[in-house]
């Protein structure tokens, strides 16, 4: 009697254990995010188990493991590495009332297989003692000749271009994105950069007049120094408006805990996480209450493109073709 009295017991233990603990695979900075993670556990009781790892491996990972990953939740930055998991049906679809209304359609998947946690904007800086503002417009006029040898860009391999080339695509045609991407790599100023933080640094030191880049890079180089020169310029306000991307979420095709898992993906969403979540990177909040870290407010006031993201996603393949043929590395 006593004996099945402990194993029913155990097995009770476990069972909620088991219900009341998510797995979260993120791409994070792990000392910033675990205490969101913490304030989470604080405020409902469930427990956050989290595996640390980038976007791509993390996909992968999920891919290998099948219907036995232990993840409820993959969190990564870029639509078109939320796309790339959609493409393998690791996500799964869902509805709810909290997340469409503190999160814009247009910064989630059309069936909410992923959504936009927090948003960045990948924008243009340029040098304010070699350009006036006055000078710039829109990422297309950085191929206009009047900026030959005086551009700085990063490398095409990585994400975040391919999703600004894929927007391009969108909203412009391949056949103008072809030219204004020829433009910009007639007009380079040194080869392409393997990081955003090394051209801003680039443009800060003159070595190049203007490029693009991320905001948070920016925001991270002003924290650490004040002085820093190079200065932010937001493109397209009369048009499109600013190419933004996000931090985005989505809860696990093969999670057992499925309602768990929305719970806080909806926690995510309102104001106080949305906080926490933008400012561990300076990083904009999705939710219109949510308050801006100060150096993020000091960026200013701008229209950012209301494209769905998930078209970047769609249009990957052919933004990764188009910079191939012309020729940017
Ligand atoms: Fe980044």
């Amino acid at each position: 009697m006593k004996k099945h009295l402990l194993f029913l017991s155990t097995l009770f233990f476990s069972l909620s254990a088991y219900a009341n603990t998510l797995t979260i695979y993120a791409y994070a900075t792990e000392d910033l995010i675990r205490p969101i993670f913490e304030q989470y556990t604080q405020q409902t009781g469930v427990k956050i188990n989290y595996v640390i790892d980038k976007g791509p491996v993390l996909i992968e990972r999920l891919k290998a493991e099948g219907e036995n990953s232990p993840a409820d939740i993959l969190m990564v930055v870029d639509a078109g590495n939320l796309w790339l998991a959609t493409q393998s049906d690791l996500l799964a679809p869902l509805k709810s009332k909290v997340i469409e209304k503190n999160i814009p359609a247009y910064l989630r998947d059309s069936q909410n297989r992923w959504i936009g946690i927090s948003q960045r904007a990948r924008t243009i800086f340029y040098n304010p003692e070699k350009v006036n503002a006055e000078e710039l417009q829109s990422y297309e006029d950085l191929a206009d000749s009047k900026w030959k040898k005086r551009v700085c860009l990063r490398t095409s391999n990585n994400v975040y271009n391919q999703s600004l080339v894929a927007s391009f695509i969108e909203s412009k045609g391949s056949k103008k994105t072809e030219s204004i991407l020829k433009g910009w790599i007639t007009n380079l100023a040194a080869p392409v950069f393997s990081s955003d933080t090394l051209l801003l640094q680039a443009i800060d030191a003159g070595q190049c007049d203007i490029g693009i880049a991320n905001t948070y890079y920016y925001g991270r180089l002003l924290a650490n120094n004040p002085n820093f020169k190079a200065k932010i310029f937001w493109p397209d306000q009369k048009k499109q408006g600013v190419h933004i991307n996000v931090r985005g979420a989505g809860v696990t095709t093969h999670s057992k805990n499925k309602e768990l898992a929305q719970k806080f993906l909806e926690w995510s969403t309102e104001p106080l996480a949305q906080k926490l979540l933008a400012e561990m990177n300076f990083e904009f909040p999705i939710h219109k209450d949510a308050e801006l870290h100060p150096i993020v407010s000091g960026f200013g006031k701008f229209k950012s493109d209301s494209m769905p993201l998930y078209k970047t996603g769609e249009n990957q393949r052919a933004a990764v073709q188009l910079m191939d043929r012309v020729g940017y590395k």
